[in-house]
């Protein structure tokens, strides 16, 4: 059995679910008013449940448990976003650390990610819900790795991973001993640095180092007469000259000996450490997984609230029934409150298709996709900007909107039109939601409206699928009397003087006349 509704790439794109179709912004998009999440993770999760809605009733539900029940512990649930907003992306997080180019501070990131675990966890404890008592018992809060991060490796980590201060004083005698000597070898420079001082009667001689010529006692020229038989010279510049001692060579190589072992050994462990949190791969993807669950539904579940959407009821009967429904996107650009909120209705029986005249920029589109968004957001597990929605079933979601032509691929604007239409015509079953936005418009007026005609007596009639029709045609107003099964319904316009004032609320019947004169004129 299938799990999930199908979306095509044409309708993904007309009903702007993750970018916007002219910009490829998120901005505009469905995504952009659903994403509230906190993590990488949760905003990947999220995407995906716009991408593949769910067709298995009992899922969405479990979903809508979820998001009620957050809702109902709005406490809980805003406390869980705020443990969730520190949270790194573990998955990307674990893909370094497999892949072994994690560093030091990589860890720490994901040690101090893991310190919200338990946070979260004991909030979750509080849910019932199926799917959010799953997501709990799901959540592994990793105590042994959060531990072996913490006493192994410092604070404030490197980014570096050969140069050692990775590993935490106190884990590893070797590392200490180590540190140990090269502090030592450092405090016997500077005893060997105040007894040249004294021995020559140099004051201002001073022991440095470089990478090139480690290190060396460096005398400036006015006391050059005073430099001993036993300083060999290194290098000479302008206004000093550079030279190392027996005594100074042997010293460098314990301390830059003692340094290399360090390092490498410092290194050793963090690879093995790097190594032991790599194994825990399944039970780092679990958790990863309940994380970006929870932050889903908590972000669904706000949204949700703040948008005053209600729960869809899903029923099995095929009745799809919004009552003042609203464009979730729309809604949301432009100004508070202004958005007039409109009924969707289909049974199986009379209403299958409804064929919307009105004016341009009376909100035709708007109103098809607001109604096919709501049946996206109702599969997705999501409420829904609507007083009340009682979605049936839909295995499809077909658009054919707006002129969109692939010259690269070797199609006219008219070519990909059509290819669109016979898509739906051949697909489109009695459980499919079909938008049709002015079929037609590619070609000669009396070809187009040959083609409108003949495409919605089709899916009148064989695809019987819930369809709405937005068209210029007034000729098509006359399909209902035909058939019971159709529908005029108009977007109303007023004229007020001579202007043209849009009320955007669907009504029934065909539109009076289609002002394009008017809305040219604007
Ligand atoms: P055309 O026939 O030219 O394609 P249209 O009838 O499809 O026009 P839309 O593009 O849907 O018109 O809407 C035009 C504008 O009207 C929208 O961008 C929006 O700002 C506004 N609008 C549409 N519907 C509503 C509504 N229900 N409430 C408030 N404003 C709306």
């Amino acid at each position: 059995a299938k799990k999930y509704m199908v979306i095509d790439s044409a309708a993904r794109r007309n009903l702007e679910l993750t970018e916007t179709m002219r910009e490829k912004n998120k901005k505009g998009s469905l995504l952009w008013v659903l994403d509230k999440t906190k993590t990488a993770m949760g905003a990947r999760r999220l995407r995906y449940f716009i991408e593949q809605p769910l067709i298995i009733p009992e899922e969405i539900i479990r979903r809508q448990d979820a998001i009620e029940e957050l809702n109902s512990r709005v406490f809980d649930r805003d406390e869980l976003r705020e443990y969730l907003d520190p949270v790194y992306d573990l998955e990307r997080l674990l893909a370094k650390i497999s892949y072994q180019s994690a560093t030091p501070r990589d860890l720490t990131a994901f040690k101090s990610s893991l310190a919200m675990l338990p946070h979260i966890k004991n909030l979750l404890k509080n849910f019932s819900s199926p799917l959010l008592k799953e997501t709990y018992e799901q959540l592994d809060c990793m105590d042994d790795v959060y531990d072996l991060i913490s006493n192994t490796i410092v604070d404030d980590a490197p980014v570096t991973i050969k140069e050692g201060g990775i590993i935490r004083p106190g884990y590893s005698e070797q590392i200490d001993r180590l540190r140990q000597s090269k502090t030592e070898g450092k405090t016997w420079l500077a005893d060997v640095e105040a007894r040249e001082r004294e021995a020559t009667g140099i004051k201002t001689l001073k022991i440095k180092y470089n990478k090139v010529f480690g290190y060396y006692i460096e005398v400036t020229n006015s006391f050059k007469d005073r430099v001993p038989e036993r300083y060999i010279r290194k290098q000479t510049l302008v206004n000093a000259e550079r030279y190392i001692t027996d005594e100074l060579k042997q010293l460098e190589d314990q301390i830059l000996g003692a340094e290399d072992k360090l390092f490498s050994l410092e290194y050793q462990i963090f690879s093995d450490i790097r190594e032991q949190i790599a194994a825990q791969v399944i039970r780092i993807k679990q958790s990863a997984a309940a994380i970006s669950m929870t932050d889903a539904l908590c972000s669904l579940a706000f949204v949700a609230g703040q948008n005053r959407y209600v729960r869809p009821h899903i029923n099995k009967s095929g009745v799809i029934d919004i009552k003042d429904g609203r464009h979730p996107v729309v809604e949301k650009v432009i100004e508070d409150g202004r958005f007039v909120p409109n009924d969707s209705y289909s049974d199986t029986l009379d209403n299958r298709v409804s064929i919307i005249t009105g004016p341009n920029m009376a909100g035709k589109s708007t109103y098809m996709r607001q109604t096919a968004l709501i049946v996206l957001l109702a599969y997705i597990g999501s409420f829904v900007p609507a007083q009340k929605a009682v979605i049936g079933p839909v295995d499809r979601i077909f658009t054919r909107i707006g002129a969109a032509d692939d010259l690269a691929g070797g199609r006219s604007t008219f070519m990909v039109e059509m290819t669109e239409a016979a898509a739906i015509l051949n697909g489109a079953t009695e459980q499919s939601l079909v938008l049709m936005d002015e079929i037609g418009r590619g070609t000669s007026t009396f070809d187009g409206l040959a083609l409108a005609w003949a495409i919605a007596q089709a899916l009148i009639e064989r695809n019987r699928c819930y369809t709405l029709f937005a068209t210029h045609y007034f000729e098509l107003t006359q399909l209902p009397e035909k058939y019971p099964s159709a529908e005029n319904v108009h977007l109303s316009a007023v004229e007020h003087k001579d202007r043209i004032v849009f009320l955007h609320a669907v009504e029934p019947g065909p539109a009076s006349r289609s002002y394009g004169l008017q809305v040219a004129r604007l």
